[in-house]
């Protein structure tokens, strides 16, 4: 068997990862863009132009890193992927300037049901990691065994699941895996659960709660709610979120199935095309519950609602003892527009707070899964400090972007 990082061994994101069989079977895990300039095309011969050489392409995740050049792929390569991580990928576009959704025929993956392509047997995993349903591969084939963890981490709702999903794994030839938080100074991040408790404290010193978080974190999401519950608090989603939440499982807070959770669909999303207006905003206004901020709340909300938090919250003197929570990865934090209106909220009285845990493996996490699986070779990709793995692991295999190796 080979493998070969086309792109991810120096860099957090544009992971492009390419398995081949001894009998030449050619699959590629997860076809991300990168996180800063995003939408710049990577041509592969054979799989984004030319004949079709590669036989399946595997997708780990719903984050535009692993996902984002997905369309690019060539029609006739069978492309892979969870059912609730197309439909997030997909409602994600339509929101979304310049995104793409999948509009072609795909495969739709089940947790712990393989897959063959030809002489490879692929099966996926849930891990828990901060995308909803995210995945990892276990690939075998030529008497080998690898993972492909994708992203991940243990410290969330579902990282007891993921630990006994390695457990009956068992003993791998070689790991392929994040080393997101080398360079980073945390060894073990806050939990999910030690997350909401601090938000309880929070959520008790105040009356109104803004939150600053992906909309496609569930985990947070549902952090929150409990917290907003807790505090007999308002639950209150922007329409890309209430969109998202609503077509998940029931259990999943949204206007739709919660009764104490409404959505508030601000001026921005009625300036965008009417596309989007009859596929998303008009299914969504029957939910909006009757005055839901004459009373405590807690609301999800972004940058480009400003003006309406503005008009509607703070010159009608509903803002009376408010928060904003910032609950994203700090360096999003240097964007202007997220500066901007963190600043435009502060001069409106509203206390800017942190509450945040990480959705990558912790060094911790990163042993755990060494000690479980006990890898031959490792290979960390979706990190810009690999020659720290050096300090933690043995068996390190240090590649650079195209660079093959032959287990
Ligand atoms: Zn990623
Ligand atoms: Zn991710």
């Amino acid at each position: 068997m080979k493998v070969k990082i086309i792109k991810g061994t120096n860099q957090i994101g544009g992971c492009i990862t390419e398995i081949t069989s001894e009998k030449g079977t050619k699959i590629i895990i997860d076809f991300g863009e990168d996180l800063v300039e995003k939408k710049i095309p990577v041509e592969i011969e054979g799989l984004t132009t030319g004949i079709s050489s590669y036989d399946a392409v595997f997708i780990t995740h719903s984050h535009g890193d692993h996902i984002g050049l997905v369309s690019d792929i060539n029609e006739d390569i069978p492309i892979f992927i969870e059912k609730e991580t197309k439909k997030i990928h997909n409602l994600s576009s339509d929101f979304m300037k310049d995104a793409k959704p999948i509009i072609r025929k795909t495969e739709i993956i089940t947790f712990g049901n393989p897959i063959f392509i030809k002489d490879l047997k692929i099966t996926p995993y849930i891990v828990d990691h901060s995308a909803y349903h995210s995945c990892l591969y276990l690939i075998e084939g030529d008497g080998l065994r690898i993972i492909h963890t994708g992203d991940y981490r243990n410290h969330g709702r579902k990282g007891v699941g993921f630990l006994n999903s390695l457990k009956k794994i068992g003993p791998v030839d070689l790991l392929i895996t994040e080393g997101t938080t080398f360079g980073r100074s945390n060894d073990e991040f806050k939990t999910e659960d030690e997350l909401e408790k601090e938000a309880y404290s929070i959520f008790e010193m105040y009356e109104q709660v803004l939150i600053l978080q992906s909309s496609t974190n569930i985990d947070r999401l549902v952090t929150f709610y409990k917290a907003s519950n807790h505090t007999k608090k308002y639950f209150i989603e922007d329409l890309f979120t209430a969109t998202i939440t609503s077509h998940l499982k029931k259990t999943i807070p949204s206007p739709i199935t919660h009764k104490n959770v409404s959505v508030w669909i601000t001026n921005n999303y009625y300036k965008k095309p009417s596309a989007l207006k009859e596929m998303y905003i008009k299914p969504m206004e029957q939910y909006k519950k009757s005055k839901p901020f004459h009373h405590d709340f807690c609301m999800i909300v972004k940058p480009s609602m400003l003006e309406d938090i503005k008009e509607k919250l703070y010159e009608k003197g509903l803002l009376t003892n408010a928060c904003i929570i910032y609950s994203m990865w700090d360096g999003y934090l240097k964007e202007e527009s997220i500066q901007n209106f963190i600043t435009e909220l502060e001069k409106m009285g509203v206390t800017f707070l942190k509450l945040h845990t990480s959705g990558h493996a912790d060094k911790k996490a990163m042993k755990q899964v060494e000690n479980i699986i006990k890898p031959k070779k490792i290979i960390f990709i979706h990190t810009e400090h690999k020659e720290m793995a050096n300090e933690i692991f043995q068996n390190i295999i240090n590649l650079e972007d195209g660079e093959e190796l032959c287990l």
